[in-house]
């Protein structure tokens, strides 16, 4: 494929923009070669400034899961901004999407809407601190939950990618609160509570991890992190960013039947557009301003048009009974497709999947934490990803990143993925 505009289009792009990126991992660093602009996108269907076809597997890292352009989410935003753009004053659209959150997700009374997921991460952690009077916070090694301070600490996602989990300018003072475990690792978890007694406000965690490629909780996990938490008056926060309104209709909470005590949202609650979201019951939430004394606020949070988009989107995943579990149908056909494939060509590989999450590893070890993600092999993923980029495939350029599937894939983009894999193995 050719790539002359794209390539162009980043050379003017770095003179003005740091790396010539606005969120790091999309600079190709991590496989090499220039980043591809996009032009437009509808359906399963990126066309980039070159006129290149790709089949998406990003989807905007998540949010676009019923495909590009989707047409309730886009006529919705049109009609929204004929009325205005942003007013910082309340409007009735924000109530709407908020009553539909809270129907359908377990466990949640009230929601407050932000701008995106690392705000949802970092208010709801303010929120656990302020209303369980402790300071520090457990996060797992490989989870990523926005660029936060407090979380840039062994983080995953871009940061694995780049080399630098713990970034410089997080204090000292910062850091030191923030506590590191090991994913799946309950033992772990365990000693760290016990050497810091009555010191823990919060556990955050991704129920299903998806920024060191798509890594499952094992063995109960969750069930044994919920009953800790109830031991020692710890808060258990689901960054649910990406598995929020993907995994099912209530998320992780519904699929592993687990009650967290705050739940953060970001991507599909958007449709698109930059929203985030953190929800708990009464009880947590009245503890927030204007009720309560933890502060937290945005000019643009509940943003019409940012409520329009998810609105739409939020309407049409509660109406359609059978979509989380069509998305877990395709998630499974190309999963066992890449698999034969592979198989076929002798190339070792692990394939995690939940939903429709999914990501291959170049390695034979079973994937169940930071350590055992990053023991793939990144020459061997960097050939697969542009082998797979001219083949016409758009996956996430780092291995340490999980595939979204969207509903706008059809029975023909998944054959031709698993042909052009089989096509790229043969050069692994
Ligand atoms: N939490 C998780 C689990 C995420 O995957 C992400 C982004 N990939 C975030 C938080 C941060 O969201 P945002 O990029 O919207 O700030």
């Amino acid at each position: 494929m050719i790539y002359k505009r794209s390539s162009a289009l980043f050379a003017e792009a770095e003179k003005v923009i740091p790396g010539g990126v606005n969120s790091p991992v999309r600079a190709f660093k991590g496989v090499g070669g220039t980043p591809i602009f996009v032009k437009e996108a509808k359906g399963a269907y990126l066309f980039d400034e070159d006129d290149n076809r790709l089949i998406d597997y990003i989807n905007s890292w998540g949010p676009m899961i019923l495909g590009h352009a989707y047409q309730p989410v886009v006529d919705a935003v049109v009609e929204k901004a004929k009325k205005g753009t942003s007013f910082g004053m309340p409007t009735e659209i924000e109530t709407k999407i908020a009553e539909l959150a809270v129907s359908m997700v377990p466990n949640i009374d009230k929601i407050r809407f932000v701008n995106s997921g690392t705000e949802a991460c970092m208010s709801a952690v303010r929120l656990a601190r302020g209303y369980t009077k402790k300071d520090k916070i457990i996060k797992f090694a490989g989870c990523y939950h926005g660029h936060s301070d407090s979380f840039l600490i062994q983080a995953g996602s871009g940061a694995s990618t780049f080399g630098v989990p713990n970034s410089p300018g997080v204090t000292a003072g910062t850091a030191k609160d923030t506590l590191l475990a090991n994913y799946n690792d309950i033992e772990n978890v365990k000693a760290l509570i016990e050497a810091n007694k009555n010191e823990i406000a919060c556990i955050i965690i991704e129920p299903v991890a998806g920024n060191m490629g798509c890594v499952p909780p094992k063995n109960d996990f969750l069930a044994k992190l919920r009953l800790l938490c109830d031991e020692h008056d710890i808060l258990l926060i689901f960054d649910e960013v990406m598995t929020g309104f993907r995994l099912a209709k209530g998320g992780a909470q519904e699929l592993y039947n687990i009650k967290a005590d705050i739940v953060c949202f970001g991507k599909v609650i958007g449709g698109g557009l930059p929203v985030g979201a953190f929800a708990a019951k009464n009880e947590i939430m009245n503890y927030l301003a204007p009720l309560g004394p933890v502060y937290q606020a945005g000019t643009l949070s509940g943003n019409p048009l940012a409520m329009a988009a998810g609105l739409a989107m939020l309407t049409a995943l509660n109406k359609d009974g059978e979509v989380f579990k069509r998305l877990a149908n395709k998630t499974e056909y190309l999963h066992n497709g890449i698999a034969n494939v592979l198989n076929e060509n002798n190339i070792t590989h692990t394939i995690n999947r939940v939903g429709s999450m999914i990501s291959v590893h170049f390695d034979e070890a079973e994937v169940v934490d930071f350590k055992t993600a990053a023991l793939g092999n990144n020459e061997t993923f960097k050939t697969f990803f542009h082998g797979m980029l001219n083949n016409g495939v758009y996956i996430a350029p780092s291995a340490f990143e999980t595939w979204f599937i969207t509903d706008a894939l059809s029975y023909e983009d998944l054959d031709f993925t698993i042909a052009a894999v089989n096509k790229v193995a043969k050069t692994l």
